[in-house]
């Protein structure tokens, strides 16, 4: 890699991948197994989906280590294997490239539980979780890191602190919203609303502001959340929403919009000013294909 993500996002936009979750499971991973272990025990089958990602046209891949956390991989019994874990998924990442200009972003996600008063762990130990893996993923060689799916600015604090003393060459924080009932706007099950949570990144040294996930947070409320970030920051956003909502058919887990629907947000997200595009929940290769395809037209458009 020669080129530093920060500064390739000056040039032009850049696609991101989508889930990673959904693809483990159709790979043959069970419900409520641990997928980031995979990175150990079936690297073959982590690189192969990622490779699709990039055969699709991604320039960013998300490292598996969404749940690599000490206190995530603790649940299955894994504590022991967080440095293995973040160390390989950069490597399968990048390996994923094969040789090919891409930017591996080593996944964080939350910790899955609640900080004392309301809960169990200390702060203390969820930052020294979140510094664990921050280190192993920048050893590793990660261009940036993603706090991602955050909902809660305690949290996301010391995520983003996390990756900052770890040195990682770029920062991102990425907050999950949720629709409210009326439909009338958006905030984290939390109660953080976009203004908020841009303003608390930027001064906790966030290179970047992102969203991803939620509940009701399709391609329009992405854009939406883009245009709050850029009126109380002028740092770079990406976007990562996921494939419409959940839906049950015959006892799984489906994701409503096809890649024909979703791509018909990519060019309003990047008219909005959103400078790395992924997907999240059930976004698949299809669905970036489509993205990569709207972004080189946007690109040809702009003379960029
Ligand atoms: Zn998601």
């Amino acid at each position: 890699m020669t080129k530093r993500l920060l500064d390739a996002i000056k040039e032009r936009p850049l696609l991101a991948d989508g889930a990673m979750g959904t693809q483990l499971m159709i790979a043959g991973l069970e419900q409520g197994s641990c997928g980031e272990v995979w990175n150990l025990t079936h690297p073959e089958r982590v690189l192969a989906i990622q490779r699709r990602y990039v055969e699709a046209g991604s320039d960013c891949l998300l490292t598996n280590t969404f749940g690599g956390s000490r206190i995530m991989l603790n649940r299955h019994s894994h504590a022991d294997d967080v440095v293995a874990v973040n160390t390989a998924g950069v490597e399968i990442a990048r390996q994923a490239f094969a040789g090919r200009d891409g930017f591996v972003i080593g996944d964080v996600g939350p910790f899955g539980g609640l900080m004392e008063p309301y809960g169990e762990f200390t702060e203390a130990q969820v930052l020294n979780a979140f510094r664990e893996q921050a280190n192993a993923l920048v050893d590793a060689g990660a261009d940036a890191i993603i706090i991602e799916t955050q909902t809660s600015l305690e949290e996301l604090g010391l995520g983003l602190s996390a990756a900052r003393e770890a040195g990682a060459p770029c920062v991102i924080g990425s907050m999950a919203y949720d629709v409210t009932l009326d439909g009338a706007t958006f905030r984290t099950m939390m109660g953080i609303d976009p203004e908020r949570a841009a303003e608390f990144m930027q001064e906790h040294g966030a290179n970047m502001v992102a969203l991803n996930c939620g509940t009701g947070m399709d391609m329009e409320r992405a854009r939406q959340a883009v245009i709050r970030y850029r009126q109380v920051t002028a740092l770079p956003i990406m976007a990562q929403p996921n494939a419409g909502q959940p839906t049950l058919v015959e006892m799984k887990v489906v994701y409503d919009e096809t890649p024909d629907q979703m791509v018909a947000g990519v060019v309003p997200l990047l008219d909005a000013g959103a400078r790395i595009i992924g997907g999240c929940c059930g976004s698949t290769p299809d669905h970036i294909r489509a993205f990569r395809q709207a972004m080189d037209q946007f690109r040809m458009a702009k003379s960029l």
